[in-house]
């Protein structure tokens, strides 16, 4: 990482350097000898001279000493730089080594890359250094990871947390959680950006997110049908009534009954009972009247009928009564035919509850049954339409 520390270290060590030092021990030799050589000669011309001799030995000291006192500041200042490249080592080792993906942006490009970024993207070293790193990123999030450079880059923010979707060399897809900041690297601003792969996690959540959305499904559901169920109708009971009373718009439901099925159970069996269910279901569905059919309970099917009144929900009524009484299914070998009853409600006032609304459109059925089944029976007793086989 170099230049990474030329900032943040603040040389203020007054020590020497090693070749100053070096330097310096040197010169002081080199004196040393000059001054024992012009001894030896002045003892030589001019026989003993005590004085020169005694300076000789003092410098020769002096010498001894400043030597002494260099090599400690030799040793210490080669230890400084052992430990500095100790810790420097340490610091690469934690970086490269670590679980997060690490990088360094300066001006427009990558200029640090770890090998655990390079492996979330399934990239190389080379692809990273000197690149931008914008297409590593999947074509709907290079817009946000962008944004969040700049943001960093003009110092809007200090510092982001986001969560994209990278794209790996082999073209599937990384979620990484994305930490920013900024740093100062010789006077210039600098991205410091960690990646952590959030692939599985991102994963598991979407997973689960899925499961409960299909168990709050099967909570609506009628598993026989697979129509929505009681519950499901209630809940939407209350919503298009209340939406029809805020908007001042019709409502209507439609309750539909298979005549005599507990004999269609008694002849030919609970499952092909299930059958004509399930049947009657599918026929019930068929025309699309802009309603929502649910099972209300055993051979009993609703209708919620939006922006329907009493006519249109008659006319839909009627409808099914014709789609039931024309189909053939399969019981006991045979196809036959079955008929269904049906109680249909609208909604008289925007204070009508939606219990009173069942209840009109049950009385309706009952009514209809009473007269003789296969038939639409209205509220109220208008709208009476009947038919039969
Ligand atoms: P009506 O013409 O008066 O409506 O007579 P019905 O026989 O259709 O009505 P009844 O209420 O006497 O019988 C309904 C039967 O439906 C009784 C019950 O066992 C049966 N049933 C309810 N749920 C299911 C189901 O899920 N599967 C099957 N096969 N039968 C069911
Ligand atoms: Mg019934
Ligand atoms: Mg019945």
């Amino acid at each position: 990482m170099s230049g990474v520390s030329a900032g943040a270290a603040g040389n203020e060590m007054a020590e020497p350097s090693n070749e100053g030092l070096v330097a310096e021990l040197a010169r002081l030799n080199k004196i040393l000898r000059v001054l024992m050589d012009r001894a030896e000669r002045g003892a030589s011309i001019q026989g003993s001279d005590f004085n020169i001799f005694q300076t000789t030995v003092m410098l020769e000291e002096q010498v001894r000493l400043r030597t002494a006192e260099l090599e400690a500041a030799l040793r210490e200042n080669e230890k400084m730089t052992s430990a500095l490249r100790d810790s420097e080592a340490r610091f690469r080792g934690m970086v490269s080594q670590s679980l997060v993906g690490i990088t360094i942006f300066e001006s427009g490009v990558v200029t640090y890359a770890n090998d655990t970024f390079a492996g979330i993207f399934g990239v190389t070293q080379a692809d990273l250094i000197g690149h931008n790193p914008v297409k590593l990123f999947h074509p709907d999030d290079q817009e946000t990871v962008i944004h969040n450079i700049r943001r960093r880059q003009t110092g809007e923010v200090a510092s982001v947390d986001y969560t994209v979707r990278g794209l790996r060399s082999d073209g599937s897809v990384v979620y990484v959680e994305i930490h920013g900041s900024t740093m100062e690297i010789d006077g210039q601003r600098a991205l410091i950006s960690m990646f952590l792969d959030v692939t599985a996690r991102v994963t598991a959540e979407r997973e689960l997110a899925l499961l409960q959305e299909q168990l709050k499904e099967m909570t609506v559901r009628d598993a026989l049908t697979g129509l929505h169920n009681r519950r499901y109708f209630e809940e939407r009971l209350q919503y298009h009534l209340a939406r029809a009373a805020s908007h001042r718009t019709a409502f209507s439901l439609v309750i539909a009954d298979i005549d005599h099925f507990k004999a269609i159970n008694d002849t030919f069996g609970h499952p092909t009972g299930d059958q004509v269910l399930r049947d009657v279901a599918r026929l019930l569905s068929t025309p699309d009247f802009g309603g929502e059919v649910c099972r209300f309970g055993g051979e009993e099917f609703v209708i919620l009928l939006p922006e329907a009144d009493l006519q249109r929900a008659v006319a839909c009524a009627e409808a099914c009564r014709m789609a039931i009484f024309s189909a053939r299914m399969q019981m006991g070998g045979k196809t036959r035919g079955i008929t269904a009853s049906f109680g249909v409600a609208t909604l008289t006032a925007p204070s009508v509850s939606g219990a009173e609304l069942v209840a009109a459109a049950d009385s309706a059925l009952y009514l209809a049954k009473d007269l003789g089944r296969n038939r639409v029976q209205a509220a109220g007793g208008e709208n009476d339409m009947t038919s039969s086989r």
